[in-house]
């Protein structure tokens, strides 16, 4: 089911407050250093709800554009002047496409690109299914080689979540791995809040990474045991005594550090109830939550509070090198692209274990 010769199928996100709608487009050519991939798995990430539920103005993107910025697959075109991976290599897109040449593109870190917020229409969008054309689609074109990472082995539907759900989470424990690592001779505690698609690999990255007790915190049992299958020393559900709970697995301290891949007011609160003095909170989920930081007041002293966006490349090089070596698996639910809204939907109702992952509907029959 790939339509007529030339076009391809995109699920577009084309006035604000959705829904998404499945178009037709023609296939894009890859000009200069342009590199068209074809896809071979997307991932559905919980932004992808926010994005698709902003209102007008919300967001500093502009309609029409393609979702999807978890992406990997084959090369399949490359614009005359493209560098990077060869024709028929299978690939793994690093989503966040900035300017590619201040500072922080520079040094790989397109993450926090200086240039993000200027208003040169070419540059609106913070990358691929973010205001540009994603890779919720038939094909992706990618502005230059230099934002393709060779997959090896790995099989697409594995390596598309690394992209954003372990590149994200891998570069928020960097963020707070000084944190993990300077409990004073004691083992140190790390609470996870929400095991979802970010959340279970954090928790695997974790333990891969770091000798820290995983806490993991959620409102569904099921994800709880995905935590407990990834690794996590502990679960709670979310009740009115989680903080104490998680303050209970640490002599009565508090954790070294929370991630918290929700980020309403609720979550926020019990992260910076559970943490020690000079603890880390690391804020990942766009819950849209808020905090009063005041001084002086109740925040536990020495708090540090980072808003990771995110990731480099080379984190994005480290988190593939721990899948490839068997240390972080993905647990994914496939979808034919032709059912991408159903994924959506699915996802919505917190149907979805791990990551739902979109795959060309001639690989689902396969398979
Ligand atoms: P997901 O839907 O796969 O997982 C969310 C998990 O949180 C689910 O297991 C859910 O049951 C749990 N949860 C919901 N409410 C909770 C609560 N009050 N307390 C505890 N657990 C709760 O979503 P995801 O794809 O993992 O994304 C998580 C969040 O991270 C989203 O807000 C997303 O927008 C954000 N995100 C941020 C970045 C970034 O760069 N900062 C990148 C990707 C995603
Ligand atoms: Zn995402
Ligand atoms: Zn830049």
């Amino acid at each position: 089911m790939r339509g007529r010769e030339g076009a391809m199928r995109a699920v577009r996100l084309t006035r604000w407050g959705g829904p998404p709608v499945v178009s037709e487009l023609e296939r894009p050519s890859p000009r200069g250093e342009e590199v068209l991939v074809r896809v071979e798995a997307a991932g559905l990430c919980g932004s992808d709800l926010h994005v698709i539920d902003a209102g007008p103005g919300a967001l500093p993107y502009r309609t029409p554009f393609t979702l999807g910025h978890e992406v990997a697959g084959r090369v399949a075109e490359r614009g005359p002047d493209a560098t990077g991976p060869r024709t028929g290599e299978r690939v793994v897109v690093y989503g966040p496409w900035g300017c590619g040449h201040c500072g922080h593109c520079a040094a790989g870190a397109e993450n926090y690109c200086d240039r993000r917020s200027e208003s040169d229409a070419s540059r609106t969008g913070t990358g691929a299914g973010l205001g540009r054309d994603g890779g919720l689609a038939d094909f992706l074109l990618v502005p230059s080689g230099r934002l393709l990472l060779p997959l090896g082995d790995l099989a697409p539907a594995q390596a598309a979540p690394l992209s954003d759900a372990g590149l994200t989470s891998y570069h928020a424990i960097a963020g707070i791995r000084p944190t993990l690592g300077d409990a004073g001779g004691g083992g140190t505690a790390v609470a996870v809040i929400g095991v979802g698609g970010l959340g279970h690999l954090a928790v695997q990255i974790l333990r891969a990474t770091t000798s820290a007790q995983v806490l993991a915190v959620d409102v569904k049992e099921e994800a709880l045991a995905l935590a407990a299958d990834c690794g996590a020393h502990f679960g709670t559900l979310v009740r009115p005594d989680t903080a104490e709970a998680l303050r209970g697995r640490t002599g009565g301290a508090g954790v070294d550090a929370v991630l918290d891949f929700v980020g309403t007011s609720a979550t926020l609160r019990l992260g910076v109830s559970a943490v020690r003095p000079s603890g880390a909170l690391a804020v990942v989920g766009s819950g849209g939550g808020e905090l009063l930081i005041r001084k002086p007041g109740t925040l536990p002293p020495g708090l540090r509070i980072s808003l990771p966006f995110w990731g480099t490349r080379r984190d994005l090089e480290q988190v593939v090198a721990l899948a490839q070596a068997g240390a972080v698996t993905v647990a994914t639910e496939r979808f034919p692209l032709s059912r991408a809204l159903d994924a959506i939907d699915a996802l919505r109702s917190g149907a979805v274990r791990g990551r739902a992952v979109l795959v060309p509907d001639e690989e689902f029959v396969r398979s």
